[in-house]
Order: structure tokens, then C-alpha cells, then sequence
């Protein structure tokens, strides 16, 4: 195999999806880009179910035929179960907009991220899996490039050092320079934990012509479950509830993911006859930020940049519009021979600004009041506003008008002020699009 050069334009850590799109971006204008992944690929990732919004970047990267005929499930929509059982009606995203964007799928994303890593070759990267970023070279606070530790030749493991104009830090959660400079600011409310499954056999409702999203609450609110179902038979099916809750002297994994789930009838319900087909995996998850994510010749991108909490789907989304809003940045940076701070995070405050509309979304979802019906009979105004943020429409026009009015009324809400009253989702506290 071809060593490893001594110099790169830029050099990309982690090949994951926010990774192989600055990688296959930035290699198409022609400029010399190595991606490194530390596992080889294909490999396992939770996260499958995606925002229809990621269209037009699978666009951009020229990879909508080869998703379409990879036969993953086609994702639909969207469910809400309550606490109570009550099911929202599922709410389709072709009916709030027709084109062909608004459909996206459920993955796998063993597949989905090797597709990914791929068509970064195909665009030019030099692409190499099994090969693990150590250190980021720094001098002083400029990036000067990387040391690595490779497979040689004969199989034992070698350490190589290469230099860019640029490194891209996309290592997901592992946050190379995040955490090794101190940047990573934890949100303390959101300390979660998740569970999860896939099964075979499970119920599978396809009206509309595809499979949605549904997310069920416990019965005691303690915890919520994603149902989503995939192709060949598969439902992936997890539990996410606060860390200490889910993980602290309660036994297995596997123990509590079916005592959470025999407290939320719609997922047993649909589990029924379902066999499972992997044993239960467990991750602890954080929601953070990073304080600084661009610095002289390096910047950060999708969860190495910051992490949302999964209930609305938005990570694989925001890790390839964070990569191709950077990728933009940097080759505008590499072709003016500028890669300062200010050149490589030009994106960042607007990127920041527009995704902090789910982080809301996220604590309004979490807040125990969200009881959307009634929300939305309150202000039928914004329910346009809101599907386009389910659909991930956070970009493009000026929006966020929605939380003028919901943070007042979740206010009014957790003082108490509607009980007795009733929205068309029954009183829940789960967001219920109908
Ligand atoms: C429980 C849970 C459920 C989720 N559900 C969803 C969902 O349904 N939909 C959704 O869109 N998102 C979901 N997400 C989020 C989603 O998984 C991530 O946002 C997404 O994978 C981020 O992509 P990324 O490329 O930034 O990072 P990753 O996909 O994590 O890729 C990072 C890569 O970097 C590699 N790496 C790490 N360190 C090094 C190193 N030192 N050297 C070389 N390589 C390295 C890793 O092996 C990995 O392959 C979920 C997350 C969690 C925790």
C-alpha cells in the first residue's frame, strides 16, 4: 500500500459522515486530502433515521442514485406517542411539501458511512481506514498537521507524522482537539444515556408509502423510546432516559432496556413477535458545544463540533451541513492562502445561531410541558414553522419566530396555567403533529 505522504493541503480526522463530505468536498477543487479513519470500514453507528433536509447535500456530493438503490427503508414521516399511549396522527412530510426531498430513509449506517467514505475517494481524497489520529501538531496555536499510527507493511503498527495547511477535526465524540484543549462545554441538563436494539419480526406499518419515525414516551415520562424500522425486516429500537436513571444501580443493560420497555405499551405492542438480532448496545451521551471551533489552520465539524440529543434526528444532518459549509470555507481559504480562525469558522455563528433552534426544540421537548396540540391551538401560526424544523428546514430563510411564543407558553404551562385543558394530543407532553 502507498505510504502516507509527508504534506496535504488538508488532512481530515474521522470518517464518518461529517468527515468523508469535507473530505470528498474539499478534494473535488482540487486540493490534496487525506481522510483517516481509526476502524476499518464498513463499521457499526448508532443513528440511523434521517432529516429529509440531508437531500440536498447527498445532492451536492452526487450520491442520491446510489443511496436510492441501496434499499434502505424510505422514511415518511414522523409519530408521536404520549405517555399514555395515545398516538398522534403520523404526519407525512410530503404533505407539507411535495417535492422529492422531503422523503429521505432510514439507514444502515455500517453501509451508509462506507458510501460516504467511498465517494470521498471517488471525489479525490486519499482515503485510509485503520488509521488512527494520535495528536494534532500544533505550533503554537496554528495546526501544522498530524501524527498518525498506521499499519505498516508488516502489520505492525508505525507512527507517521504529515503536515497540512489544514486539519479537520471530524472524530465525532471523540473530539480530538475539542478535548485535548479544553473546549467542550457540557449542557449538565442533558446528561442521557440510551439503550438499544434491533429486531426482526416487529410490526411494521408502511401506509404512505414508506416507514416513519415514532417516539414513544414511558408511562412515567422517565424515559422516551425511538422505533425505527429499516430494511430487511429490521426495527431499531432504543431507550434514552437521564444517565444516573438509566445506568445507576439498576443492573444489565439488557434488564433495564426491558423494564423501560414494559412501561411503554406501544413499543412492547410492536415487539410482540419480534425476534431480536443483536445483543443490546449502551451509550452515554452528552449534549455540548465547543467554545472555540475554528482555530489558525484547523476548525472542528459534525458531533466533534457539538452533539444535539437524538430525539428529533438531526446529527447525521448537521454533521454534513457543518462539513460542507466548513469545506467551502477552507478551499476559499486554501485558494487565497488564508486559513486563519476568521477564514476556516467564517460559518460557524450562522451555522450555531441556526442550530440552536433544535437545541430549543430539544429543552422544549424535554420539559415535560410540550403538549403541542395545544400549543398549536394557541398559535396556529407556527405550525408551519415547526415541521420545517422536524424536517430539519433550519437554514435558508429566517425562522425561530415559533419560540417567541413557545417559551413564554412552556413557562405558562409549567406554572400550571393549562391544566384541565386539552389539546388535540390529549394532554400530553409529547410533541403530537397531527
Ligand atoms: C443514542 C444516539 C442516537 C442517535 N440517533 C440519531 C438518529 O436517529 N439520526 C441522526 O441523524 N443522528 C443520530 N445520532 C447522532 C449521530 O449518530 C451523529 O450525530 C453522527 O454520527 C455524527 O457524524 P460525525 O461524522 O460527526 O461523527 P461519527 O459518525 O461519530 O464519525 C466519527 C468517526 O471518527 C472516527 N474517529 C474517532 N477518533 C478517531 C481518531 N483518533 N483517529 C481517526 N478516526 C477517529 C470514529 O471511529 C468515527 O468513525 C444519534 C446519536 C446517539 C448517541
Amino acid at each position: 500500500m502507498k505510504s502516507i505522504a509527508p504534506q496535504y493541503d488538508c488532512i481530515v480526522l474521522g470518517g464518518g459522515p461529517a468527515g468523508s463530505t469535507a473530505a470528498a468536498l474539499v478534494a473535488q477543487a482540487g486540493f490534496s486530502t487525506l481522510l483517516v479513519e481509526r476502524e476499518r470500514m464498513p463499521r457499526e453507528h448508532v443513528g440511523e433515521s434521517l432529516m429529509p433536509e440531508t437531500y440536498w447535500i447527498f445532492e451536492r456530493l452526487g450520491v442520491v442514485d446510489q443511496l436510492d438503490a441501496a434499499g434502505y427503508a424510505k422514511k415518511v414521516g414522523v409519530q408521536f406517542v404520549n405517555n399514555t399511549g395515545r398516538e398522534s396522527a403520523p404526519f407525512f412530510f410530503r404533505s407539507h411539501d411535495d417535492r422529492r426531498s422531503s422523503e429521505t430513509w432510514h439507514v444502515d449506517r455500517a453501509h451508509f458511512d462506507k458510501l460516504l467514505f467511498d465517494n470521498a475517494a471517488a471525489k479525490g481524497a486519499e482515503c485510509r481506514d485503520g488509521v488512527r489520529a494520535l495528536e494534532v501538531l500544533m505550533d503554537g496555536d496554528t495546526a501544522r498537521g498530524v501524527r498518525l499510527q498506521t499499519p505498516g507493511e508488516d502489520g505492525s503498527l508505525q507512527t507517521v507524522e504529515a503536515a497540512a495547511r489544514v486539519v479537520v477535526d471530524a472524530t465525532g465524540q471523540s473530539a480530538l482537539i475539542a478535548s485535548r484543549l479544553g473546549l467542550q462545554q457540557m449542557n449538565p441538563e442533558l446528561k442521557k444515556a440510551a439503550i438499544w436494539q434491533h429486531f426482526r419480526g416487529a410490526d411494521r406499518d408502511e401506509t404512505g408509502g414508506g416507514v416513519k419515525t415514532i417516539i414513544m414516551h414511558t408511562c412515567d415520562k422517565q424515559s422516551w423510546f425511538w422505533y425505527i424500522p429499516q430494511a430487511d425486516d429490521v426495527v431499531s429500537v432504543g431507550v434514552v432516559g437521564d444517565r444516573d436513571y438509566l445506568l445507576k444501580g439498576r443492573g444489565a443493560p439488557a434488564t433495564v432496556f426491558a423494564e423501560e420497555m414494559a412501561k411503554c405499551a406501544g413499543v412492547a405492542e410492536r415487539l410482540a413477535d419480534a425476534t431480536p438480532v443483536d445483543e443490546v448496545a449502551v451509550a452515554k451521551e452528552f449534549s455540548y458545544t465547543t467554545q472555540q471551533s475554528a482555530g489558525d489552520g484547523w476548525v472542528l465539524v459534525g458531533d466533534a463540533w457539538g452533539f444535539i440529543d437524538p430525539v428529533y434526528s438531526s446529527g447525521v444532518y448537521f454533521a454534513l451541513k457543518s462539513a460542507e459549509l466548513a469545506a467551502d470555507c477552507i478551499v476559499e481559504g486554501l485558494r487565497a492562502d488564508d486559513v486563519s480562525a476568521a477564514k476556516l469558522g467564517a460559518w460557524l455563528p450562522e451555522f450555531s445561531a441556526r442550530t440552536s433552534l433544535i437545541r430549543k426544540l430539544v429543552h422544549a421537548f424535554y420539559s415535560g410541558e410540550f403538549r403541542v396540540g395545544k400549543f398549536l391551538m394557541d398559535h396556529p401560526q407556527h405550525q408551519c414553522e415547526l415541521v420545517d424544523l422536524l424536517i430539519g428546514r433550519v437554514f435558508g430563510e429566517q425562522r425561530g419566530a415559533i419560540f417567541d411564543d413557545l417559551e413564554p407558553w412552556l413557562d405558562r404551562a409549567l406554572a400550571g396555567e393549562f391544566q384541565g385543558e386539552d389539546g388535540h394530543d390529549g394532554g400530553a407532553n409529547v410533541p403530537a403533529i397531527a
